[in-house]
C-alpha cells in the first residue's frame, strides 16, 4: 500500500546522512527506499557499493574539515 503510494505521487525523500556539502543519502519517508547523490549529482539507488564509496568520501571530508579548522585556529 506504502509502495503504491510512492508510484502514484513519487518518493518522498529525506536526507538520511550528509556525506559531504554535496553528496547526501535519502531514505524515503514511505517505503524506506534510500538512494544517494552520485558523483554526477544525480540520484542513484543505494547500492552496497555506493555505500562503500560514500563512507570513504565522508571520511576524507570529515579529515579535509578538521585540518582546516585546526589551521584557522593556527592563524588566529
Ligand atoms: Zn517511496
Amino acid at each position: 500500500m506504502k509502495k503504491l503510494f510512492c508510484n502514484i505521487f513519487g518518493h518522498h525523500y529525506s536526507i538520511s546522512k550528509k556525506v559531504t556539502s554535496h553528496i547526501k543519502e535519502y531514505k524515503c519517508i514511505h517505503c524506506q527506499k534510500q538512494v544517494t547523490t552520485d558523483v554526477s549529482g544525480n540520484l542513484s539507488n543505494l547500492t552496497p557499493e555506493l555505500q562503500d564509496i560514500n563512507r570513504t568520501l565522508e571520511h576524507i571530508y570529515q579529515r579535509r574539515h578538521t585540518t582546516a579548522t585546526q589551521q584557522q585556529q593556527q592563524v588566529a
